[in-house]
């Protein structure tokens, strides 16, 4: 089913995210995580494209989602970057992931890579966007949004504007970027909608649940960190059950705190962690089922 029709009957859309297997090893631990996953009270599951974009990477991510619809019987997305990709490989990817029968793919740019060995065929998301639906009219596709603004944007009006052009281009549901501050994603939401910006808006919701992540995760994404999480972290630091037990608590008031407000969906980056999903999933279900009613 179309992302897109998902939210046509869902008041509140509850997703996960996955990454395929890493370099050489094997598929068997994501598969399991997924066999595990299946039984959660999931919408859809992502799963995405290994940075550097090669053919292989490709068909790892395309592989998974096609599992992910025909053993769980569970939706997927298809995440594809086009930084290093030229026209060939983007129909080449659109080929293969129409004949494992996905629906979804979610168009980004990717990270701009450190060598500089980057192609020029697509230069921003949007572009990606266009092609795509020029050459599959039937494709749904779901893009990125960034609360706290993409890194690149000179501000965040400004990354608004190109977001406002990445839907026109053909982008029907967005995905944000981990933030921990609420009133950062309430503000951007006002600011999208004040830009004519009206497709669901997802937000993305990463539990910080080891001691070494914190730190990880902030310089990829630059996402501010309110005290109350930093505090919570520094007095279980050396606790890891604790620790544990603290940022899926945190995590979970973040989300019953959106859904409160009108959140559209929330897409837990699971860094593949079946207990981390379980957790959020068994905190949130009765709240889900009220919303879903
Ligand atoms: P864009 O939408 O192209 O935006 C990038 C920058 O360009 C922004 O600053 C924007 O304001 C600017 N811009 C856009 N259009 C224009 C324009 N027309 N003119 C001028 N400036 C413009 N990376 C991966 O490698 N694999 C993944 O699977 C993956 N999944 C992700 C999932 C989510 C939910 C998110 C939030 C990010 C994900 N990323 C992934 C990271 C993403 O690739 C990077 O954040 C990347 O730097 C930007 O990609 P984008 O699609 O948002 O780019």
């Amino acid at each position: 089913m179309k992302i897109s029709k998902i939210f046509d009957h869902k008041q509140v859309v509850f997703s996960l995210e996955v990454f395929p297997p890493k370099k050489n090893s094997s598929y068997t631990t994501v598969y399991n995580t997924l066999l595990q996953m299946r039984e959660l009270p999931v919408d859809f599951i992502s799963v995405t494209y290994g940075a550097g974009g090669s053919a292989a990477q490709r068909d790892k991510t395309i592989e998974i989602a096609s599992l992910i619809i025909e053993t769980y019987r569970i939706e997927s997305v298809a995440h594809l970057t086009c930084v290093t990709s030229d026209e060939a490989d983007v129909l080449a990817a659109l080929e293969s992931a129409r004949a494992k029968g996905i629906q979804n793919v979610f168009a980004l740019r990717g990270d701009i890579p450190a060598d500089g060995e980057r192609k020029y065929a697509f230069r921003h998301a949007s572009d990606l966007v266009r092609f795509i639906r020029d050459h599959d009219s039937e494709i749904n596709i779901s893009g990125a949004c960034y609360p706290e603004k993409h890194p690149e944007a000179p501000s965040l009006r400004a990354d608004i504007e190109n977001l406002k052009y990445k839907i026109d281009s053909g982008v029907s549901h967005l995905i944000t970027q981990l933030f921990f501050d609420n009133d950062k994603f309430y503000a951007f939401r006002d600011l999208a909608a004040a830009a004519g910006i009206d497709v669901p808006i997802e937000a993305g919701i990463m539990p910080i649940t080891t001691k070494t992540q914190l730190e990880r995760v902030v310089k990829l994404s630059g996402a501010a960190v309110p005290d109350r999480l930093t505090r919570i972290h520094e007095r279980y630091r050396d606790d890891p059950e604790a620790f544990f037990d603290a940022g899926i608590a945190f995590a979970t008031d973040q989300i019953i705190d959106l859904v409160s407000r009108g959140v559209r969906g929330v897409h837990l980056y699971t860094m593949n962690s079946v207990e981390t999903a379980k957790r959020i999933a068994r905190n949130i279900g009765s709240i889900l089922r009220a919303e879903n009613k």
